[in-house]
C-alpha cells in the first residue's frame, strides 16, 4: 500500500497522558473512500483540493482531515460513520466552519453538512418547536419560525446569516438575543434551546434522545439497545457524581454563559435527565446530530436600539445588571473606543458611527440596548422609558444617550449592529500593523461581576504587554477580544501560553467560565480542570467514553486534548514559500504570504442571499471551493506547501479561482478586506509562466478586447455582419471560446473618439477641463452612452478632453493574469494623461469597472509612481465628478430601479449615482445585491454561462423583470446593461447620463410643446 493510501494519525491511547495523542492509528484510507463511495450517496472527496480546503476554520489550528464526505441524505450520514467505524478513522462534524476554538479541524474525516442537509420543518405554535437538519443555517430558521408563528430560535451568534444549527448545537452557542432567549424564551444557551436530537454513533446506532426523560428512564434502559445501554450507563454516571456536579456547576441564571465543558447538569434528576441537553456543547467528541427540535422565543420582532456612551468599557459592564433588571432589553451588548477607532482609520462604516453618541472621553464605550415587542409602540415606549431613567434619575447628560428609531424593523441589519457583529473580524488586522488573534475572545463571567473582571482582564494585558479591543455580551457577561499574541517564536508562544494559563485562573476566581459561546475545542480545553477540577474532568471523560469507546469522535478536543500550542495554523516552524509577485500587497507591507493569510474564516463569504457582492459565486454554487474563504484557505495552502505542493502550478488553486468573478465584492464586503481578484490576476499570471503553457482562447478574445476592437472599427459593419449573422457568429464563438448562449455584442457604427473629432473636439473650449476616459466598452460598443457624458457634461460648461488614439486601462488583462502587458498599459496610459494628471484635472469615467483600475489595480501594480498616485487621486465615476463640483442637473420625476456595478460599489460606492438621481427628482429604489453575473468578460466565458445566470438571478434580474414598464432601469456598467438585456427582461438599461439626457429631451419637448 502506497503511503497516500494509508494515512497516520494520532491515537488516543491512555488517558494518564495529559495533553495530546499518546499513540497512532493507520488509516487504510483507499479502502475507507472506496467503501464511503459506494455507500453513500453524496459527494466523498478525498482530494487534494478538499483537504487543503477543510484544513482550517476561523481558529489559530490547522490539521489536515483524510478527506471531506458531502452527504445528501441522513442516510449518508449514518453510512459514514458506520463506514469510518468499520476503519478506524476519526470523525469531525463541520457546519460553516466558524469556530474558533479548533473544534471544527481534526486528522479525520470531516462531514460537511451546509450544502445539502439543510430543511427546517414547519413551526408548531402549539410546542413551540421546530425541527430542522444539521446543515439549515440559524437566521433561516427565523426566518421561517417568525413568518410562520412569529417566534425565533433566541441563540443567534454573530455569524447567524451562515452559521448553521449543527454548528450552534457542537458548540452550544449563544447570541446577541440571547439575553431574549433568557428572559422571554427556554434560556440562554443553544442547549437551554433544545427539545430532542436525533443523533448517530460513530458504530452507526441512530436514535433520538430527548430532555426530561426522567420518569421513563428504567423503561428505556429496559428496551435495551444501543440506547438503553448508553442511558443505563449516563444514568450510573450521574448518579456517582451528582453531588460533585452541583457543588462545580454554576448554575445558568447566575452564570448565563456557562458554555465551557460537557453539560453534566443536565443528567441530574431535579433537571429532568435531559440526554439532548447533555449532549449540546459536546463540539462532536461523543456524537452527531441528525435532527434537532429546537425551542422558540417569542419574537419581538419590532425594536428599538437605546446606545448609551460612557466613559470607560468597566464603567458600562457595571451597569449591565440594573438595565436588565428593571427594563428587560432584548439584547444588551458592549463596544469599546478602540473598536470603534479602528473602524474609523480603516474607512469602515464611517456614515453610521456617526450615530454612535459622542463626547471627546479618549475611552469613550458604549451599551446597546435594544428593546422588542409585537408592537413598535411598546418597544419604543420602553425605549423612552429607560431614556427617561437614564437622564433623570441617573443623571446621565441628554448628549450621551441617543435612540435609533431608523432601526425599528425587527432584526439586528442595521449596519451599527455590523460593527458589532462584524468586531471579531474587523479586530484581526487593525491599523496598528499587529495581527490579532483569537484565544481568549469569549470568556464570561457572572454579569454582576463583570466589571471587576473586565478591569483585572485589562490589568492582565498591560502586565503581558497585549492589545485588543473589548466589546461583547456584555447583558451576559461575555466579553470577546482579539490579542496580538505572537504564534512564530517560541518565546511569543510561551508567552501566549502563560497568558491564557492566568487568564483562565483570572476568570475561575470570578466564578466565570472560559468559553462563553465558542467552546473549548482545543483552544480551551487544556485548561478546563482549572474550571471543573480533575475529578469534574474524569467524569466528562467518562461521559465521551460511553458515546464513543474508541474515542474516534472528534479525538484530542474538548476532553483530553492536544495542547493549546500544537498544530497552530502559525506555529515555529511557519515560514511560507514568499515567491517573487507583481503587485505591492500594501495592506500586507508587500507579503504576498499575509495577503494569503488574511482571511480570519468568519464565513460572511458563504451567506447563500447575501445583500451585499460578496460572493456570489458561492450564492450559486454552495461551494467551500467557490467561497472567498475558500480560495483565500488554497493559496495559504499553496505558500505552505505540505498539502499543495506545486506552487503556482496548482490545479487545485486554478480550479477554485476559475469561478471568481472579479467582482471585488470581497475588497469591500470581508471584514479583514480580502482581494480576491488581485490574488487571481497574481496567481494567473505566474500559473501560466511556469506551467508553460497558452492560456484558453476566451483569454485572449476578451483579455485583447481593446485590440480587438481597435480592427473591428476599421470595418464595423463587416464585424458585425459575421458576430450577428446565426451561423457566423457560432463560428466566431466558438473561435472566441464564448459560451454558444451568448450574443455578441455589436459594434456601434461609428467610435465615441471618431465621433468626437468629428464634431470638432469639445463645445466648451474655454470651459474647466475634464478627461472623459474613452474606454473600450463605451469607445466602441456604446457609443450613444459615451456621447450622452459628452453632452452631459458639456452642458453644465465643462470642457471635455478626449484622450486620442489608442488607448486602454487594461481591465480585462487582470481576469487573465496578462501582467505584462497591463503594466504596460498602465505606464501608456499615464504617459498619455501625464499634463492633465500633473494639472489636477479630474479624470471621469463612464464604464465604473475601468475607471475603478485607476482607483485600485493602478497603485497596487505601480506603488512607487507620483503620477500614478496622482491619476489614482484624480479618478471619479461619473455621478461622482458631477456630485463633487456639484454641477447642475435637468428635471426628471421618474421613478428609477439602480443598479451599482460591483466595481463601482468597491470603489467608493454608488451613493454618488443616488444623489445625483434625486438631485434631479427621480424617485430612486436601489437593488440591493450581488454581482450581474456578467462580470466584464466572465459570464461569457464558454462554461460560465450557467452560473452567470445564477448569478443574475440573485437580485437584478428578478428585480428588473418586475419592474413596471414607466421605471426607468438605470444600470453604469456594460456588462450589467449586457446581461439585462441578454435576458429575458425585455429592457434595456440606461446609463446615469443617458437619464441626463432623457431628461434634457423631455424638458426641450415640454418648451416646445409650450410654444
Ligand atoms: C466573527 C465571529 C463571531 C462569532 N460570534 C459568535 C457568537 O456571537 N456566538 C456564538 O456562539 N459563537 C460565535 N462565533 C463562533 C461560531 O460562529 C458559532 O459558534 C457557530 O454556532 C458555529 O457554527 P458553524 O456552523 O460555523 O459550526 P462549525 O464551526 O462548523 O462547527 C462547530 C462545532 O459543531 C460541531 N458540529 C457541527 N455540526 C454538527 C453536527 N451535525 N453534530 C454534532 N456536532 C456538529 C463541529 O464539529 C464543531 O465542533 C463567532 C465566530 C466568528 C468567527
Ligand atoms: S474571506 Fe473574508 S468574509 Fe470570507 S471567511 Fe475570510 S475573512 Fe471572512
Ligand atoms: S471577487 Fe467576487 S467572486 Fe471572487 S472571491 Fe471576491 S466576492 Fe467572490
Amino acid at each position: 500500500m502506497s503511503a497516500t493510501e494509508q494515512r497516520s494519525v494520532p491515537a488516543h491511547i491512555d488517558s494518564r497522558f495529559k495533553g495530546g495523542m499518546a499513540a497512532t492509528a493507520t488509516i487504510d484510507v483507499r479502502g475507507l473512500r472506496r467503501r464511503l463511495e459506494s455507500t453513500v450517496t453524496g459527494e466523498v472527496r478525498f482530494d487534494t483540493q478538499s483537504k487543503a480546503l477543510y484544513a482550517t476554520d476561523a481558529s489559530n489550528y490547522r490539521q489536515v482531515p483524510i478527506g471531506v464526505v458531502i452527504p445528501k441524505t441522513l442516510e449518508d450520514v449514518v453510512a459514514v460513520h458506520q463506514a469510518c467505524h468499520e476503519f478506524g478513522a476519526p470523525l469531525v462534524n463541520r457546519g460553516a466552519g466558524t469556530s474558533l476554538s479548533g473544534e471544527t479541524v481534526n486528522f479525520a474525516v470531516v462531514i460537511d453538512h451546509s450544502k445539502y442537509l439543510t430543511e427546517i420543518g414547519d413551526a408548531d405554535a402549539q410546542t413551540r418547536t421546530v425541527v430542522c437538519q444539521p446543515g439549515a443555517i440559524n437566521e433561516k430558521v427565523n426566518e421561517k419560525t417568525g413568518r410562520q408563528v412569529n417566534m425565533i430560535f433566541g441563540p443567534d451568534p454573530s455569524t447567524h446569516s451562515r452559521c448553521a444549527i449543527g454548528g450552534n448545537i457542537g458548540n452550544n452557542s449563544c447570541g446577541i438575543h440571547s439575553v431574549q432567549a433568557q428572559l422571554y424564551g427556554p434560556g440562554p444557551r443553544t442547549s437551554d434551546n433544545v427539545e430532542a436530537m436525533e443523533i448517530v454513533t460513530h458504530d452507526g446506532a441512530r436514535f433520538w434522545v430527548g430532555c426530561n426523560e426522567e420518569s421513563q428512564l428504567e423503561e428505556i434502559i429496559a428496551q435495551g439497545g444501543r440506547k438503553g445501554e448508553i442511558y443505563a450507563q449516563l444514568r450510573d454516571l450521574r448518579d456517582r457524581y451528582a453531588e460533585l456536579i452541583r457543588e462545580r456547576y454554576q448554575p445558568v441564571d447566575r452564570l448565563p454563559r456557562r458554555v465551557s465543558g460537557y453539560n453534566l447538569d443536565e443528567l441530574l434528576p431535579e433537571r429532568g435527565f435531559n440526554v439532548a441537553r447533555a449532549l449540546v456543547g459536546t463540539e462532536s467528541t461523543c456524537a452527531t446530530t441528525l435532527q434537532v427540535k429546537l425551542k422558540l422565543t417569542p419574537a419581538l420582532l419590532m425594536r428599538t436600539l437605546v446606545i448609551v456612551e460612557y466613559d470607560e468599557l468597566p464603567d458600562a459592564a457595571d451597569h449591565v445588571v440594573e438595565i436588565i433588571e428593571q427594563f428587560k432589553p432584548i439584547g444588551l451588548e458592549a463596544l469599546d473606543h478602540r473598536l470603534i477607532e479602528n473602524e474609523t482609520l480603516l474607512g469602515k462604516h464611517v456614515e453610521d458611527l456617526q450615530e454612535l453618541p459622542r463626547r471627546d472621553h479618549p475611552h469613550s464605550s458604549w451599551l446597546m440596548v435594544q428593546f422588542g415587542a409585537d408592537e413598535a409602540a411598546e418597544s419604543e415606549k420602553t425605549a423612552e422609558r429607560f431614556r427617561h431613567w437614564l437622564i433623570d434619575e441617573k443623571g446621565y447628560a441628554p448628549e450621551r444617550v441617543s435612540i435609533l428609531r431608523s432601526q425599528q424593523e425587527g432584526g439586528n441589519s442595521s449596519e451599527l449592529w455590523q460593527i458589532r457583529e462584524g468586531g471579531l473580524g474587523a479586530t484581526a488586522f487593525p491599523p496598528d500593523g499587529r495581527d490579532h488573534w483569537p484565544g481568549w475572545e469569549d470568556s464570561a463571567v457572572p454579569p454582576e461581576r463583570l466589571g471587576p473582571y473586565l478591569r483585572e482582564l485589562m490589568a492582565l494585558y498591560e502586565k503581558y504587554g497585549y492589545h485588543g479591543a473589548f466589546y461583547g455580551h456584555f447583558g451576559q457577561g461575555c466579553i470577546h477580544s482579539r490579542i496580538d499574541f505572537d504564534l512564530r517564536t517560541a518565546q511569543g508562544i510561551a508567552t501566549y501560553r502563560a497568558f491564557l494559563e492566568e487568564a483562565a485562573d483570572l476568570c475561575v476566581s470570578y466564578g466565570g467560565s472560559l468559553s462563553g459561546e465558542h467552546g473549548d475545542g482545543q483552544q480551551r480545553a487544556e485548561l478546563l480542570s482549572k474550571q471543573y477540577g480533575e475529578e469534574l474532568l474524569g467524569a466528562m471523560r467518562e461521559f465521551k467514553l460511553i458515546w464513543d469507546p474508541d474515542w474516534k469522535m472528534n479525538p484530542g478536543k474538548v476532553i483530553d486534548p492536544y495542547r493549546l500550542d500544537e498544530n497552530l495554523k502559525l506555529g515555529t516552524d511557519y515560514n511560507p514559500w514568499r515567491p517573487p509577485v507583481r503587485f505591492n500587497y500594501a495592506k500586507d507591507k508587500g507579503d504576498f504570504a499575509h495577503a494569503a493569510l488574511r482571511c480570519v474564516g468568519i464565513g460572511k463569504c458563504r451567506v447563500p442571499d447575501a445583500s451585499t457582492v460578496m460572493c456570489p459565486s458561492y450564492m450559486a454554487t454552495h461551494e467551500e471551493k467557490d467561497s472567498t474563504r475558500g480560495r483565500a484557505r488554497l493559496l495559504f495552502e499553496m505558500l505552505e506547501g505540505e498539502v499543495i505542493t506545486d506552487g503556482w502550478q496548482s490545479r487545485e488553486v486554478h480550479d477554485a479561482l476559475d469561478l471568481c468573478l472579479s467582482c471585488k465584492g470581497c475588497t469591500n464586503d470581508c471584514p479583514v478586506q480580502v482581494d480576491m481578484p488581485t490574488y487571481k490576476a497574481e496567481f494567473l499570471h505566474h500559473h501560466y509562466k511556469s506551467v508553460r503553457r497558452w492560456r484558453p482562447r476566451h483569454a485572449y478574445a476578451f483579455g485583447l478586447i481593446d485590440q480587438a476592437a481597435r480592427i473591428a472599427s476599421l470595418a464595423p459593419g463587416l464585424v458585425n455582419f459575421v458576430t450577428q449573422t446565426p451561423g457566423l457568429s457560432r463560428v466566431a464563438k466558438l473561435a472566441a471560446g464564448m459560451a454558444p448562449e451568448r450574443q455578441i455584442p455589436a459594434f456601434a457604427p461609428i467610435t465615441l473618439q471618431q465621433w468626437f473629432k468629428q464634431r470638432g473636439g469639445t463645445t466648451n473650449p474655454n470651459g474647466r477641463k475634464v478627461v472623459l476616459w474613452p474606454d473600450t466598452f463605451n469607445n466602441h460598443f456604446h457609443t450613444d452612452v459615451g456621447v450622452a457624458c459628452v453632452e452631459a457634461i458639456e452642458a453644465a460648461g465643462w470642457q471635455v478632453v478626449m484622450p486620442e488614439g489608442h488607448v486602454c486601462c487594461g481591465r480585462p488583462l487582470y481576469d487573465y493574469g496578462f501582467l505584462n502587458l497591463a503594466e504596460r498599459y498602465l505606464r501608456n496610459t499615464i504617459a498619455v494623461l501625464r499634463d492633465e494628471i500633473r494639472q489636477g484635472t479630474p479624470v471621469v469615467g463612464m464604464e465604473p469597472s475601468c475607471l475603478a483600475v485607476f482607483k485600485d489595480e493602478l497603485t497596487g501594480m505601480l506603488p512607487h509612481d507620483d503620477d500614478a498616485a496622482r491619476l489614482a487621486r484624480n479618478a471619479m465615476h461619473f455621478a461622482e465628478f458631477f456630485e463633487r463640483y456639484e454641477i447642475p442637473v435637468p428635471s426628471l420625476p421618474r421613478k428609477a430601479i439602480v443598479w451599482g456595478h460591483c466595481h463601482h460599489k468597491a470603489t467608493g460606492g454608488i451613493g454618488p449615482e443616488h444623489q445625483l438621481l434625486r438631485r434631479m427628482g427621480v424617485d430612486v429604489e436601489p437593488i440591493d445585491g450581488g454581482c450581474c453575473g456578467l462580470a466584464g468578460s466572465w459570464g461569457f466565458e464558454q462554461g460560465h454561462y450557467n452560473i452567470s445566470m445564477q448569478c443574475g438571478e440573485q437580485s437584478l434580474l428578478p428585480a428588473v423583470r418586475k419592474t413596471d414598464p414607466d421605471t426607468l432601469v438605470i444600470a453604469n456598467g456594460f456588462s450589467c446593461k449586457t446581461q439585462i438585456q441578454q435576458s429575458d427582461t425585455g429592457r434595456e438599461a440606461l446609463h446615469v447620463a443617458q437619464a441626463i439626457k432623457l431628461a434634457r429631451e423631455q424638458s426641450q419637448h415640454d418648451h416646445q410643446a409650450l410654444r
